[in-house]
């Protein structure tokens, strides 16, 4: 059978991806060219990558996803605030910041321990949620990533909004030359009871 790429994430209302879009601009024109941006529709919040996925597992998660979901209420966010992995100085993503309740904690320990049970290892790192706006690339010149560091740590801390959890989706995503496609392939909807087939 054939693996598919996919991860769990909750999407973003479109005036906030429109306003991480311009954000994503004005840093896009100030900094060097050695940065992979994500297009601005592309970004979202990552509960858990899963990598090569079964279709009989993709089936397995939906269902776990659905249970989750159904017995949790919806919360909010906000967001703002920028960024780097893995450390200010080195910096290889950069992330616009999230500010959650506990509730986006468990909803992703949840899903994590859930996920572990099918055979997927959890990250190792503890979980820390962000939105990736761009990516350094590997050959960048010590000189174009201090420019990166200087520009995040004295970009001014704006708040973009806030984002209302209503529900988890479950995504393919296809590689390609031309950067990732995301497909929806599965919506699990809080607060409500899993609507058995
Ligand atoms: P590209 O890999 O072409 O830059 P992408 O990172 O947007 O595109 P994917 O690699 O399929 O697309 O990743 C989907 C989501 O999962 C993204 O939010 C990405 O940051 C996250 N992700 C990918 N790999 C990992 C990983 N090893 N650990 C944690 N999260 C990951
Ligand atoms: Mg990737």
């Amino acid at each position: 059978m054939t693996a598919i790429r996919a991860f769990i994430a909750i999407e973003l209302p479109a005036e906030v991806r429109a306003r991480l879009g311009e954000l994503s601009e004005k840093l896009q024109r100030s900094l060097p060219p050695v940065i992979r941006w994500v297009p601005a529709n592309n970004i979202h919040l990552t509960l858990k990558f899963l990598g090569d996925t079964s279709p009989t597992n993709l089936e397995f998660l939906a269902k776990i996803m659905a249970a989750e979901a159904a017995r949790r209420s919806c919360f909010e966010f906000t967001i703002g605030g920028l960024g780097t992995f893995p450390s200010i100085r080195r910096p290889r993503v950069i992330w616009v910041g999230v500010q959650a309740p506990r509730e986006l904690d468990h909803l992703q320990r949840a899903i994590e321990a859930e996920a572990l049970r099918l055979g997927y290892s959890p990250d190792g790192r503890p979980f820390s949620p962000h939105l990736t706006l761009g990516r350094v690339n590997q050959n960048a010149s010590p000189e174009d990533v201090r420019k990166i560091s200087d520009l995040i740590l004295k970009y001014p801390h704006k708040n973009l909004g806030s984002v209302c959890v209503e529900q988890v989706v479950l995504f393919r995503s296809d590689l390609s030359q031309k950067g990732a496609t995301y497909v929806p392939l599965a919506t699990a909807k809080m607060g409500k009871r899993l609507v058995e087939k």
